[in-house]
């Protein structure tokens, strides 16, 4: 049994890989009133031991969310308390290091497809950098570490086939080593399986009209099997996943596909290396990101910075400074979430700014997502500038 302490504890735990909690991330401002309502639900799931997700039609009425971001709170949430119910007999029984099992099949993450296998001591466990849950509905768990070829010959553990069929492999096959064991068919299936569910998310979401900030998992998705350059995903993880809602701007959506450009004058101005859109839903605007395809598949960060060094028509000379260039277009977007946004692009297109970059020169919005690198370098801005700047931002722009 547990009591109310032990359940705030865990409640109030930042387990998360970016420090924040993740009811806090996912329910803002409503996170009190979902506290006390979770110290009632968790305590009953866990009394009875019943399936948390059976509690997601209680929480979907009573907070107004999708079915989806219940069920996921819920599921994270028992994950987190399991674990930490796994690391205290780890304690108690003196074990000393403990091995990362994620699953095997093809649902698993990015994150936990690489932590697999991995073992560390157990004083240095950190919930969320080397101890799941990793990310929001982690599957991965932990068992003690056996250094020991010869205990632990014969022992196996459980694969999944495309078809969801379960069989056996040797217990110290690492998710990787698996993966590499598949045949190109079974693979191919894999990667279909995981767009298919892609898809099935995205729908689910925008069928409930309540929309949802991107998460790991969902840029895990949208560059499975892309060969994306790891530096790159770390940038893009950093500035547009991690801290998105705490600086001020909002990301629904995050995919990856070829970008074509069909106008004769949008060729002259070179290809998008991402392309960040304000998407209309209901009555107000969300922000998707499209990574092109075209550029980042078995591109090198290296590369990537490279093109940007010889672009001459805007300021970005980092693959880095490229990224914060299209925050600089979210947070527009989400300061003015609820009004005309195409008009108000209109109106900016005339509302250039002299002194930053071409692309600043011929278009307001552009020279707001350029001053978004001035402030990251910390470089001062000409007034005019920061004027349209702060204007924009202050979500008061007249439109
Ligand atoms: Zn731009």
């Amino acid at each position: 049994m547990l009591d109310q302490d032990e359940i705030n504890l865990v409640l109030d735990k930042p387990w998360a890989a970016d420090g924040k909690h993740f009811s806090e991330r996912i329910w803002g401002d409503r996170r009190a009133e979902l506290v006390q309502e979770l110290n009632k639900s968790l305590r009953k799931m866990l009394v009875t031991g019943e399936n948390p997700v059976k509690l997601a039609p209680e929480i979907k009425k009573k907070f107004n969310v999708s079915e989806r971001q219940a069920e996921r709170l819920l599921r994270t949430e028992d994950a987190y308390f399991a674990e930490e119910a796994t690391y205290n007999s780890y304690k108690e029984c003196g074990t000393e290091e403990y091995e990362i099992i994620a699953t095997l099949d093809y649902k698993t993450s990015e994150i936990c497809r690489d932590m697999d296998g991995k073992h560390f001591p157990v004083e240095n466990k950190k919930t969320g950098v080397n101890y799941p849950p990793f990310h929001p509905n982690c599957r991965t768990t932990t068992a003690p570490y056996i250094d020991d070829p010869e205990l632990t010959e014969g022992d196996t553990r459980i694969a999944r086939d495309s078809k969801g069929k379960n069989y056996y492999v040797p217990a110290n096959m690492t998710y990787k080593e698996w993966y590499e064991s598949l045949d190109s068919e079974e693979r191919a299936a894999f990667v279909k399986l995981k767009k298919q569910d892609r898809k099935k998310k995205v729908d689910k979401s925008a069928e409930s009209g309540i929309i949802k900030n991107i998460d790991v998992d969902d840029l895990d998705l949208a560059i499975y099997g892309k060969d994306v350059d790891e530096e790159a995903v770390k940038i893009i993880k950093k500035h547009f996943v991690d801290n998105s809602l705490a600086d001020g701007y909002y990301i629904n959506n995050i995919s990856m596909k070829s970008i074509q450009i069909e106008e004769e004058n949008e060729k002259e101005k070179g290809r998008p290396l991402i392309q960040t859109i304000a998407k209309k839903r209901g009555n107000m605007y969300e922000t998707d990101i499209v990574l092109n395809e075209d550029i980042f598949k078995g591109c090198s960060i290296e590369v990537l910075n490279k093109k940007l060094k010889n672009y001459k028509n805007n300021i970005a000379q980092t693959f880095e400074e490229a990224v914060i260039h299209e925050v600089g277009h979210a947070k527009t977007i989400f300061s003015n979430r609820f009004r005309d946004i195409e008009t108000m692009y209109k109106k900016l297109e005339k509302m250039g700014v002299d002194g930053i970059s071409v692309i600043a020169l011929n278009d307001g919005a552009e020279a707001v997502a350029e001053i978004e690198i001035l402030l990251h370098r910390g470089s001062v801005i000409p007034k005019q500038a920061k004027d349209l700047y702060d204007n924009v931002m202050s979500g008061n722009f007249e439109i």
